[in-house]
């Protein structure tokens, strides 16, 4: 339990005059108990310094499943440069937010390896590793605790300007000067609700604060209107620059964007390079780029799969 308690430190921020964030204990310990088996490592590792740019990601043959009877991913390998994009596409229940979620040790592999500069991660601390990773998902999830306060979350002693600075970044300036209370106002159950759009830039101004040197996008399919989703687009491919960058990719202008392209199917990668290469190929990656000029979505829930 005393890492739950160190986690919790590291959740209340301390600016000037800024009170302790209240967090949501019950939600967070809901989320602690959805990965029991996760232990920060007794000797860690420190993680070599490696380039400003990111940092060099790696699996090696690893298989997972949240029941061990039933794999979710099989045999799953690729390696990363610093400050390069993967995109990771495939059919819905393909195994792709799986892959993302054994990249932020949310899991461990039942076997291979995830590897960050070398050094596979159960040898990292868990403060190390995720002080690494920068996460924008679909359903970003917030405290109910002030603007601020959920901006803030996870960079300890974060002042208000800088807080502000991000909220401005990430094109939350205007709905923040709207609220009643600005930065002090309320969100959650018990405040002000946000729309999906601003919860997203909610998560793009938590990753601007926080820096991270590995951004792990999950990117919407549909929940945002077309103009809020291309400016959201812009600005995650602002955030991703000069940070390796794992993408689960519905969006072509992402994928062609990307150094390098997973197909995954059944939790298997069953293609990958960059778009020409997969174009050239005219195998799965060819036909899903068919049926989205036709309309569809590559991968994700479009009705074109199935
Ligand atoms: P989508 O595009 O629909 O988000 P995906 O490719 O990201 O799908 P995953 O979310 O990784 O696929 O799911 C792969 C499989 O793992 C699915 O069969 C799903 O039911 C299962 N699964 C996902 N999360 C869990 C979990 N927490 N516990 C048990 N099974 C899970």
């Amino acid at each position: 339990l005393r890492s739950v308690y160190a986690s919790v430190g590291a959740l209340n921020y301390v600016g000037a005059g800024w009170r302790n964030a209240r967090v949501d204990m019950e939600a967070y310990l809901e989320l602690m108990a959805l990965e029991p088996e996760i232990r920060s490592s007794a000797v860690p590792v420190p993680l070599p310094a490696g380039q400003a740019g990111g940092v060099t990601l790696e699996m090696r043959h690893v298989s997972f499943g949240y029941d061990p009877e039933r794999l979710i991913l099989r045999d799953v390998s690729f390696r990363l440069e610093a400050g390069r994009m993967l995109a990771v596409v495939g059919r819905s229940g393909s195994g792709k937010s799986t892959l993302a979620r054994l990249v932020s040790r949310l899991y461990d592999p039942l076997a291979g390896e995830v590897l960050m500069e070398g050094v596979a991660l159960p040898a990292l601390s868990l403060e190390t590793l995720r002080a690494q990773i920068g996460v924008v998902a679909q359903d970003t999830s917030l405290f109910n605790a002030t603007v601020g306060e959920n901006i803030a979350y996870g960079r300890i002693g974060a002042s208000r300007e800088a807080v502000r600075q991000a909220a401005e970044a990430a094109q939350l300036g205007a709905f923040i000067d709207r609220l009643p209370e600005g930065l002090d106002t309320l969100v959650g159950e018990r405040g002000v609700r946000l729309s999906g759009g601003e919860r997203q830039r909610m998560a793009i101004a938590r990753v601007i604060l926080r820096n991270p040197r590995l951004l792990v996008l999950d990117e919407a399919t549909s929940a945002l209107d077309t103009r809020t989703e291309e400016a959201i687009q812009q600005e995650l491919l602002a955030l991703s620059a000069g940070r390796t960058t794992v993408v689960i990719a519905h969006r072509l202008s992402t994928i062609q964007q990307a150094d390098h392209i997973l197909v995954m199917d059944g939790g298997e990668v069953v293609e990958e390079g960059t778009h020409h290469e997969l174009m050239e190929k005219a195998g799965i990656y060819a036909g899903m780029w068919r049926l989205q000029a036709g309309g569809g979505s590559v991968g994700g829930h479009s009705d074109v799969e199935g």
